[in-house]
Order: structure tokens, then C-alpha cells, then sequence
């Protein structure tokens, strides 16, 4: 048996067909840029997110680089955000000519720790960028309130998390901006790269929308510097398909997650996700602290079970940003997390047998 840690065959087998026609009709106009199946898909979206705007744009890089300059981010200005996420969130953060400064993280949730947020705030500092690690959100209570303290932007970065809630709002509805990845392993994937901003205002809305087509506003007529940063009509025509099958697909991953927390909750070397009680998690990956984690991943490798640390370095040490000044040591929680994460398979169509053998692996492991 074979375990795949994501299976996108299982996951596009029964829409496959619906998809095709949906490009075929693109086919037939070539109405490859911005057609209307892009429009389309934002209406799709600003009902589901229940937000006023949503901007496609060409990745979920992208959409924290639009949302930044959208929010006018640059050069001089920093940025609060987490070590513990994909690389995109502090790399678009330096991309604007900012500075990331990171904050540690909370060791349940894996997410920005608020209660260390405000130690971090200088006079420099213009927003804070929450990740919702793992289809989880950060606490947006505790980060909104801090924000308007002292009156910084907020950018959530829910590229993981489409769908979740954090205290009955959607994710990525609730700072001046939320940013998607459709990027094919995230919970709704396109076929290639895909993003998008979200918001609530009407201005930043405009803003976005020029920023994401050279910055024009007519047509060659340019107030500023943007980028070529599109959905492409095609995508779009893939999303518009896959969204509708989106919240039960986020069911079958917490019909998943359940069994996890049936059959290993009495394992003393693992701790299972968990999850803020005012949060409700997409499980964009299930993750666990485990005990011997790298011997653990050697040997659910060797049961053909796939796994991968989420995240194996933090931002705060990676080589690129050594100029910052930051040292191991720094950000404590966030350095241990790295040593002792695996993610393991929890994707929808994950058949139940290979569930039962990964559990049936992991227990086998720590009752050696
Ligand atoms: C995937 C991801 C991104 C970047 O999305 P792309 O579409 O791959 O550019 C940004 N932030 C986080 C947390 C992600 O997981």
C-alpha cells in the first residue's frame, strides 16, 4: 500500500469531465485575459467570503505583494509578521522594499502569538500579516484590536485557510485585505498558479484592481507603477467548477481530522492539532508535534507513507534575510515547532484503509 500525503488524481477523477467542458467553452472565445469566467469567479467568491471586492491575481505571492503596495507598504516601513509560514509571506514583504519583523509563535496553534505583537511595534512599523497556518486562523480579535491601537494595516495571508472562520467571520474578511493562493495543493487549487485579494473597502477594491493591471486607470493612462498580476481566464474556468464542491471537501478533511484524534490522542509523544475555540479549521494540513519526529518520518517512509515537515526552518534564519540580525535562539517556539512538525496525509478522497494503516504505523512506532 502506497499512502500519498496529497492524491490530486483521486481529487480531480469525478470533476474532470466538467472541467474540460468549462475550458472548452473558453476555447471557443479565446477570451484568455480576464474573460468572463474571472468575473464570474469573484462574484463567486465576494458572495461566499461574504466580502464587497475580490481581485484574481496571478498567485498568492502576488496577492500579498498587491495587498502591500495596495496598503502603500514600502521602502522604510516594517512589517509584524510570523517565522512560521511558506516563504511568500516575509519574501513579499522585502519584495515592496519593507522590512519583515517577526514575531514568535503560539506553541498550540502554530500561529502569531498576539500577546507578543506589541514588543515588536516601532515607529516604523505600517501592518501586521497573520498567517492562518494550516487552514487555522491566528487570533483576529486580539490582532484587530492591537491594530487599531496603533493604527496598523492588517494583511491576513489565509492561502491555507479558504473556508475557515474565526469567531463566526470568514477568514481573510475581517483585516483591510485577505490574500489566496490557488496554488494546486492549497484546499481550493487551480491547475497552475492562482491568487486573489479580498476586502471589505471600496478604495483599496479599485486600488487593486489597477494595481494588478499595470496601474492603469483608463486604459494607458498610468497614476502608478503596477504589475501583470492576472487570473487567467482558464483558471478562473477551473475554479469556478471546483468551488462549488469546496465545503465538502473541507467536511471530509475534518471527517478525517476526527478519526486522527480518535485513534492517537493516547499517544504521549504526539501532540495532536489544536485547534483556538473560537476558530474552525480547514485542515489545509494536519499537523503534529511528534517526539523523535525525523526517526518517526524515516520510518513511515519506509511503510511508503507519505509526510513533510511544514516548516523546517523559520524565516527568521533563513540565509536570505540575514541582514535583519536575527540568531537562532531568537524566536524559541518557532525553532522547535521546526524540529518537531510532520505533516500526514488528510486530504478528502484519502481512502480510509490508508488512514487506518497510517495510524496503525505511527502507534506501531512509539510501542517499539
Ligand atoms: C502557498 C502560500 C503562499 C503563496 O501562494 P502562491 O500561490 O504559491 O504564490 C503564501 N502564503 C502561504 C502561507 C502559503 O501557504
Amino acid at each position: 500500500m502506497k499512502v500519498q500525503l496529497l492524491d490530486l488524481h483521486a481529487q480531480y477523477e469525478n470533476i474532470m469531465s466538467e472541467i474540460k467542458e468549462e475550458m472548452d467553452k473558453v476555447f471557443a472565445n479565446h477570451n484568455y485575459i480576464l474573460g468572463n469566467q474571472v468575473k464570474d469567479f469573484e462574484n463567486t467568491m465576494q458572495d461566499y467570503l461574504e466580502v464587497n471586492h475580490a481581485i484574481a491575481c496571478a498567485s498568492g505571492t502576488d496577492a500579498l505583494v498587491l495587498a502591500l503596495r495596495a496598503l502603500q507598504v514600502g521602502p522604510g516601513d516594517e512589517v509584524i509578521t510570523t517565522p512560521f509560514t511558506f516563504f511568500a509571506t516575509a519574501g513579499s514583504i522585502a519584495r515592496v522594499g519593507a522590512v519583515p519583523v517577526f514575531v514568535d509563535v503560539d506553541e498550540d496553534t502554530f500561529n502569531i502569538n498576539p500577546d507578543l505583537i506589541e514588543a515588536a511595534i516601532t515607529d516604523k512599523t505600517k501592518a501586521i500579516i497573520p498567517v492562518h497556518l494550516f487552514g487555522q486562523p491566528a487570533e483576529m480579535d486580539k490582532i484587530m484590536e492591537i491594530a487599531k491601537r496603533h493604527h496598523l494595516k492588517v494583511i491576513e495571508d489565509n492561502a491555507q485557510g479558504i473556508g475557515s472562520k474565526y469567531a463566526g467571520k470568514y477568514s481573510g474578511s475581517i483585516g483591510d485585505i485577505g490574500t489566496l493562493s490557488f496554488f494546486p495543493s492549497k484546499n481550493l487549487g487551480c491547475m497552475g498558479d492562482g491568487g486573489m485579494c479580498i476586502t471589505q473597502d471600496e478604495q483599496l477594491g479599485k486600488d487593486l484592481v489597477q494595481l494588478r493591471k499595470h496601474g492603469e486607470n483608463p486604459q494607458y493612462f498610468h497614476k502608478w507603477v503596477g504589475y501583470n498580476s492576472r487570473l487567467d481566464t482558464l483558471q478562473a474556468a477551473v475554479l469556478n467548477v471546483k468551488i462549488k464542491y469546496l465545503e465538502g471537501w473541507s467536511d471530509g478533511r475534518r471527517k478525517n481530522a476526527k478519526l486522527y484524534y480518535e485513534k492517537l490522542a493516547d499517544i504521549k509523544e504526539i501532540k495532536l492539532p489544536v485547534i483556538h475555540e473560537k476558530a474552525t479549521t480547514v485542515y489545509n494540513q494536519f499537523t503534529l508535534q511528534a517526539e523523535r519526529r525525523d526517526e518517526l518520518m524515516a520510518f513511515l517512509k519506509e511503510n511508503q507513507i507519505g509526510c513533510a515537515i511544514y516548516y523546517p526552518k523559520p524565516l527568521h534564519i533563513q540565509e536570505c534575510f540575514e541582514n535583519l540580525g536575527y540568531k537562532e535562539g531568537d524566536l524559541p517556539i518557532a525553532e522547535k515547532l521546526a524540529k518537531k512538525a510532520v505533516s500526514i496525509p488528510i486530504y478528502t478522497e484519502l481512502p480510509e484503509e490508508h488512514q487506518l494503516f497510517v495510524i496503525e504505523k505511527i502507534r506501531e512506532f512509539y510501542n517499539k
